[in-house]
């Protein structure tokens, strides 16, 4: 009967340093990236985060050619 006792013990123990490792060893979640703003390409609509964006003045594109395109449409 001692012996038993000292098992659960054992086991018990065990069981909470294996637990404890888990916790400890997991991989931290990764860094969530903070949502970026989307905006909408002036030319062909197409939607894209702002840092891929092409500027102009306060228009967006999603490529070189296209802001190309819309500056000669509007003139
Ligand atoms: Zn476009």
């Amino acid at each position: 009967m001692k012996y038993l006792l000292l098992f659960a013990l054992l086991f018990l123990v065990l069981w909470i340093v294996r637990k404890n490792r888990e916790r400890t060893s997991a991989p931290p979640p990764p860094a969530a990236r903070p949502p970026e703003r989307m905006v909408t390409c002036a030319y062909c609509g197409v939607n894209l985060p702002l840092s891929e964006s092409v500027h102009s003045g306060n228009r967006h594109y999603c490529c070189v050619e296209h802001q190309h395109s819309g500056e000669t449409r509007e003139r």
